[in-house]
């Protein structure tokens, strides 16, 4: 794992030159948290979001997926609470005029000191921050802040502004007339998934005769005006979600936060994420819509850090569309309640929400893959590799197709076995240079298996396949690779 800094340079470095990601606009010196992936990142991560919507919507029989627009009515932004409350506590530095969230230069400030040592002091200031926090105490942060003598990492001082929120929705007009007023035409970009499909809750229940319990899962962009955008595609300006809200009965919503809390966790980890690298941290500051929340955090290579959120959202969505489109957003439940006898009625449901950042578990999966090995030769010299282990199932490229020679017919019977495979799985096909260095590609690019054809194939139909984490080699019939690649990426 890239758990140093410096080899988190060179996993970013890495993600450039084998195609996986950009930065957006590069030739105009990049675009401030924006990336592009690349023609191996985009196919891992179609992947990665192939195996969410899976899980989701094929493998449990009461959730559907939907597709809803980036562009929604004003008014559900207004409803939703995040015209008013979507903002983070800012802060300004008043010499090098950069502005940071509050609680991410104090949590900088608390890891500096559990680096040299202050653990409890690092302790007290977190626990500190968390309380004022909750209280929206903005005059007790600043002090917080100047107490400790907080510095800004640029001018190195304390010159502070008082501290004040700052929302992070993008708007955009709407419309091509003119109004002298811009709030008329004011759109905008969505900055969760999670309200399209509240909007469509009715729609879906109703065209999908859904019974309650049911969810509705979405994947799609969101944008944030995040000010402190750093660590890579960790926060970005535009990322993408997969959320699904499980709409449920009121009072039943402990026992699916349990249960999505486990099952989540189970799912990262059934991606080849180690559990011990996988942990619960329970909010102490509860979002306005929410009676529980949590987030399933992952050791990134620059610490702990939210991967997913488990947000127990209550009726506050459902219960907000329905006030202000004034349309009922009810479910009646004929099931009968063993307490009354009686049915449960109508009733606005309660919404479970499990959220994750597509980009977030991309950079988990690659930051987890990348590994820079060396070992001794049997002649005793040094050798070494870099390598991605991508888990087989979500590799870009399944498989290499090498023959050995680009004559003597071995590319012929190479493209014969592309043809066979290419419609099962992603195939590569390359002809030029050593075998051995064709090989060190592969590892790098993150292919699991290389097939090679040589004179041998010619005389017994049989090739070398070539394991890239063990870069062990066998040899097997011509006719059992295709087989024998997809049993191993299913
Ligand atoms: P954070 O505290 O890191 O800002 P959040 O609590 O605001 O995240 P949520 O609103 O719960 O995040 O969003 C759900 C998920 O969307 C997060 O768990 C994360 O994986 C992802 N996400 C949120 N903001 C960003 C961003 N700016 N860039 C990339 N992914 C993001």
């Amino acid at each position: 794992m890239a758990n140093e800094a410096n080899n988190f340079q060179e996993l970013i470095s890495h993600c450039k030159e084998y195609g996986y990601i950009f930065q957006s606009s590069e030739i105009y010196d990049g675009l401030s948290a924006v990336y592009d992936y690349g023609q191996n990142g985009a196919q891992l991560k179609k992947n990665i979001r192939d195996y969410w919507w899976k899980s989701m919507t094929q493998l449990h029989d009461n959730i559907v997926g939907i597709d809803a627009a980036i562009f929604m009515h004003p008014t559900v932004w207004k409803a939703s609470g995040h015209v008013d409350n979507f903002s983070d506590p800012m802060i300004d530095n008043k010499d090098s005029k950069k502005r940071y969230r509050v609680d991410h230069l104090i949590e900088g400030f608390a890891d500096e000191q559990i680096a040299i040592g202050n653990e409890q002091l690092a302790k007290d200031v977190l626990a500190s921050m968390d309380a004022l926090l909750t209280k929206d105490d903005y005059v007790g942060l600043k002090k917080l802040i100047e107490d400790n003598k907080i510095k800004c990492a640029i001018s190195k001082t304390s010159n502070w502004t008082d501290v004040r929120q700052f929302n992070l929705m993008f708007s955009t007009e709407f419309g091509a007339v003119a109004s002298d007023n811009p709030e008329d035409n004011k759109v905008y970009l969505r900055p969760e998934t999670a309200q399209g499909i509240f909007v469509n809750f009715l729609n879906v229940q109703k065209t999908g005769r859904m019974k309650i319990p049911f969810g509705i899962a979405q994947t799609g962009k969101a944008f944030r005006n995040e000010i402190v955008a750093r660590q890579f595609i960790f926060r970005m300006r535009e990322f993408e979600q997969m959320e699904m809200q499980f709409f449920i009965r009121p009072g039943s919503q402990m026992e699916w936060y349990n249960y999505w809390k486990e099952t989540r966790k189970k799912w990262h980890e059934s991606l080849g994420i180690p559990a011990e690298k996988l942990r619960f941290h329970d909010h102490v500051k509860l979002a306005h819509y929410a009676d529980a929340a949590l987030d399933i955090e992952f050791e990134f290579p620059f610490g702990w850090k939210e991967l997913e959120g488990i947000h127990s959202r209550t009726d506050f969505d459902l219960s907000q569309h329905q006030t202000y489109s004034k349309k009922k957003m009810q479910y009646f439940d004929n099931d009968i309640d063993p307490a009354t006898g009686k049915a449960y009625g109508n009733y606005v449901p309660y919404v479970l929400e499990t959220s994750v950042g597509l980009d977030r578990l991309f950079l988990t999966i690659i930051s987890l893959a990348y590994a820079e090995e060396k070992w001794l030769k049997e002649d005793g010299t040094e050798d070494s590799r870099v390598v991605l282990k991508i888990p087989a199932k979500i590799a870009p490229t399944k498989l290499a197709i090498l023959p050995l020679l680009k004559k003597d017919g071995l590319p012929e019977i190479a493209k014969e076995l592309f043809d066979s495979c290419k419609e099962s799985f992603h195939c590569f096909y390359e002809e030029k240079d050593a075998i051995g260095k064709r090989y060190r590609r592969m590892d790098a690019v993150g292919t699991p298996f290389c097939v090679t054809i040589d004179h041998q194939t010619k005389e017994d139909n049989t090739v070398t396949i070539r394991y890239r984490d063990t870069m062990t080699q066998e040899r097997i019939a011509l006719k059992d690779v295709k087989q024998l690649i997809t049993e191993k990426i299913s």
